[in-house]
């Protein structure tokens, strides 16, 4: 289960809702106790993406670089990376699972007409051809 304390997760909805209808993404830091994530701090980052970035997100390697070094520097981990849906729910396409990497929590937040709706946590399986739905409170 993935818990994201108050202050990241203000942090992650403001950014999806300053940046719809486009999609935005960025970096979860935080401690990992056995089963239980904790994400302590959110780090927004760029959608790098050169198309139309309303339903498609990448991050430049460099930047998931710099919130690895970031979260080590503060003794916690890079857990996982957030990303968000315009105007669609928070389910984990195709592509989101192709672009996954199986070693982090994949947080979508749905954005509708401009607000917070809901939210999902999926950890994609090894072979990036299932992602499952992680137990997640905010
Ligand atoms: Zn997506």
């Amino acid at each position: 289960m993935i818990r994201i304390e108050t202050e990241p997760w203000q942090v992650m909805v403001a950014h999806a809702r300053r940046t719809y209808p486009n999609e935005c993404c960025g970096a979860m830091l935080g401690t990992i106790d056995g089963d239980g994530k904790n994400v302590r701090e959110a780090i927004a980052l760029d959608n790098a993406f050169e198309g139309a970035q309303a339903a498609r997100y990448e991050l430049r390697p460099e930047d998931l670089l710099k919130a690895d070094k970031a979260a080590r520097d503060r003794g916690m981990d890079l857990i996982g990376i957030y990303h968000s849906h315009p105007d669609c729910d928070a389910y984990f396409s195709t592509t989101d699972l192709q672009n996954s990497c199986p070693w982090y929590s994949f947080v979508v937040l749905s954005i509708q007409k401009g607000e917070f709706h809901h939210a999902n946590s999926w950890l994609p399986n090894v072979d990036q051809t299932v992602a499952d739905k992680e137990e997640l409170t905010y």
